[in-house]
């Protein structure tokens, strides 16, 4: 008779790190899904900030989107619940270690832990297709701010 089966991969039935709550329609097969939103005229005036120091981060003019939506929560086994909203850049937050690409959160991306230039508090992370294509941030929503300029 057949002997026991060798022993062979187990996928994770879901991440140990993070489990995905929400996200919006299947972003598979859509490498340039970070690049499906506009630069919206208008919004240059408003500056995406860490509401820990002030620090501009960035700007409401970098919102996009995956999977077809700007907002994605996550959350561990921990109970920590993260509401990431998207940007195409953070030129204020700094990576901190090695980009991982275990347990993704966006398929097909690595990420790399994101905190503020100028205080040092976790502010989300960055992703980056490892298919090539441009890198976004995933920022924790109740940890930024946004400032309208002049107002
Ligand atoms: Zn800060």
């Amino acid at each position: 008779m057949a002997s026991p089966a060798l022993p062979r991969p187990w996928p994770p039935a879901l991440p140990p790190a993070l489990l995905l709550l929400r996200e919006g329609p299947e972003e598979a097969g859509r490498p340039d899904a970070a690049a499906d939103e506009e630069p919206a005229p208008g919004d240059g005036g408003r500056r995406i900030v860490c509401r820990a120091c002030g620090q501009t981060l960035t700007t409401a003019a970098a919102r996009t989107a995956r999977g077809g939506s700007h907002r994605h929560v996550f959350a561990n086994p921990h109970g920590y619940v993260f509401d990431l909203a998207l940007f195409r850049a953070a030129p204020g937050c700094r990576g901190v270690g090695p980009p991982s690409t275990e347990f993704p959160w966006f398929p097909g991306c690595s990420w790399q832990v994101a905190v503020c230039r100028r205080c040092d508090i976790h502010l989300g992370w960055r992703f980056a297709p490892l298919a090539g294509g441009a890198a976004f941030h995933g920022l924790i929503a109740d940890r930024i701010a946004e400032i309208t300029e002049g107002n």
